[in-house]
């Protein structure tokens, strides 16, 4: 059965997200909108104005052409924790009409290597205490200091601040609509994914994807929305759920956005009492410390009306104990870095507990078994989608793709599914796919497995994900044969989590600890039978 949105399709205009975001729409009509704050920097409490952003970003724009020669077809990647102007930065390079890649800040230098080359990035935007390790890399890969660019007004180390390519003559500047470009094939983001296996892979994001998910996001439930919504975010901006909902559907609406450049939740909480934050958008782990934490209990939260979940899902217990805390509407969404962000999303109406919602429009949805026969209501299996929010591909990886995508266009999420008749809502029951989520992050057991089997004393492993209900979130654990003449003792696991640690990104380490077996389960054509060991770790979760 092919499940389709309640909502008619609407129509998608053929045009660059760009142009589509700055043209006139039923909000930046409204009298006043040029004048209204649309960001605020959490930490200094600075602000750009509608008008400024797009009077900034169009300018910088002419500078980005004229002084470094960007153009269509170049990717420019941008490593930065969230800045309350990367909205002005994103707008300048869709008007010089280049492809951005936006990556995880806290990566390591093995890390940004693989996405600086994967993406074919020839210019990098960064703030300055990322340059010592940033700059080792470019010098690696000979990408030269007048191609790196910084937030801030700060030159370092003879990187210029991006602000210094301004044109002097303030009428020079890029305008839109922007000719040239076809919005379903040129790409405005290259996000990256592990997918359904293997290691980060460029996600290839297509103008029209990001037209398609704003069109139907901001006119899907529209009475959850009202013109006084103030939305807080601390979600990256490198991150499609940050991207998508909190730099495109909050500039389309005119929308304030407080802006934090990391989760703190004190500075979380004096924020929403400061400036009536009406939205928030939170991983599972923040439900449960706004659930828990005494702190929440000093600030005034009345404010917040609607609370938006994602990246991983959140248990009713959860929402019960946060609704209870801070009352509002708790919704819980389902997307993909791959779908463009949530395209399965609860309403106003639909929002059983623990359902991930109903299909927004100009998208599809059906479950399939293992061998891609469609299942019916209340039958679980593979859920695939198709529609305008889906990706174009994986970059230049005709083997992804092949894997991802059916001949007739559906695309594999790697989530097992169920439409549920009575409440015509879907639910996420498993995963099938390797991936691992902690706190909303990808980490993917591919690349911890190769880490360690770079390890002499390591003959085998697994990397699978343990989920730790009391924190709402899952930890990278690994089960290692070691080589002969070794033993698996306590300080031999913490050297080889550690021996992990220094290799990866924070959010990919070994948390869960790291267990020694004498074999891991393989199928026949060996493959890691990560299904059995989600068994051992269940058994042993039920006997502790
Ligand atoms: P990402 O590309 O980082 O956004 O990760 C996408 C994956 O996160 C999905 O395929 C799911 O496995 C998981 N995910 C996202 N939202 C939810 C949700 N509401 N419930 C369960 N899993 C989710």
């Amino acid at each position: 059965m092919v499940y389709k949105s309640a909502i008619p399709d609407q129509h998608i205009p053929d045009i660059d997200i760009l142009s589509f975001l700055l043209q006139d729409n039923e909000h930046n009509t409204k009298p006043g909108a040029e004048n209204t704050v649309v960001t605020i920097d959490g930490h200094t409490g600075r602000t750009l104005k509608h008008g400024q952003v797009k009077d900034l970003s169009s300018r910088l724009a002419a500078g980005w052409v004229d002084k470094v020669g960007l153009g269509k077809g170049d990717v420019v990647a941008v490593f930065a924790p969230n800045q309350y102007d990367h909205v002005v930065l994103y707008f300048s390079l869709l008007a010089a009409q280049c492809t951005i890649t936006p990556g995880n800040p806290a990566y390591t230098e093995d890390e940004f290597h693989h996405q600086l080359t994967n993406s074919g990035a020839q210019t990098l935007v960064t703030v300055p205490a990322l340059l010592p390790i940033l700059l080792k890399v470019c010098d690696k890969i000979g990408l030269s200091r007048d191609r790196i660019f910084l937030f801030g007004d700060e030159e370092v180390s003879g990187c210029k601040p991006f602000y210094t390519l301004m044109p002097k003559d303030s009428n020079r500047r890029v305008l839109t609509p922007l000719k040239g470009t076809n919005a379903s094939e040129d790409v405005a983001f290259i996000c990256y994914s592990s997918g359904t296996t293997g290691v980060a892979k460029g996600v290839a994001l297509t103008h029209r994807n990001f037209v398609g998910q704003v069109l139907v996001n901001v006119n899907f439930d529209p009475e959850s929305a009202r013109d006084n919504d103030v939305l807080i975010c601390f979600l990256p901006f490198y991150h499609i759920y940050g991207l998508t909902g909190m730099v495109m559907n909050s500039f389309y609406r005119v929308m304030p956005v407080v802006v934090m450049s990391r989760f703190e939740l004190e500075l979380f909480c004096q924020l929403v009492e400061r400036y009536k934050v009406t939205f928030a958008n939170i991983v599972p782990p923040i439900a449960v410390l706004l659930a828990k934490s005494p702190v929440v209990q000093k600030y005034d939260m009345s404010s917040i009306r609607n609370i938006g979940s994602g990246a991983a899902p959140l248990g009713s217990e959860h929402i019960n104990a946060l609704t209870s805390r801070v009352p509002s509407n708790v919704r819980q969404g389902w997307g993909m870095t791959e779908t463009t962000s949530g395209i399965i999303i609860q309403t106003l109406e639909k929002n059983e507990p623990g359902s991930i919602g109903v299909l927004v429009s100009n998208n599809e949805a059906k479950i399939v078994d293992e061998n891609d026969n469609e299942l019916g209501d209340d039958q679980a299996g593979e859920l695939l989608v198709r529609g305008v929010s889906i990706m174009k591909g994986y970059l230049n990886n005709n083997e992804a793709n092949a894997k991802t995508f059916t001949n007739d266009g559906w695309m594999r999420t790697g989530d097992v599914a169920v439409f549920n008749s009575k409440s015509q809502q879907f639910f996420i029951v498993d995963r099938i796919k390797e991936l691992i989520k902690y706190k909303g992050l990808q980490v993917a057991p591919a690349e911890l497995e190769s880490i360690l089997l770079g390890n002499g004393k390591i003959a085998d492993c697994a990397v699978v994900g343990v989920y730790d209900s009391s924190e709402a979130t899952e930890y990278p654990r690994a089960y290692v044969v070691l080589q002969p003449g070794n033993q698996g003792t306590d300080a031999l696991a913490n050297e080889l989590s550690e021996y992990v640690a220094v290799k990866v990104a924070n959010h990919k380490k070994l948390r869960g600890g790291v267990r020694f077996v004498d074999a891991i389960p393989k199928s026949a054509s060996g493959k890691i039978l990560r299904k059995d060991i989600r068994e051992w770790i269940k058994k042993e979760q039920q006997e502790s």
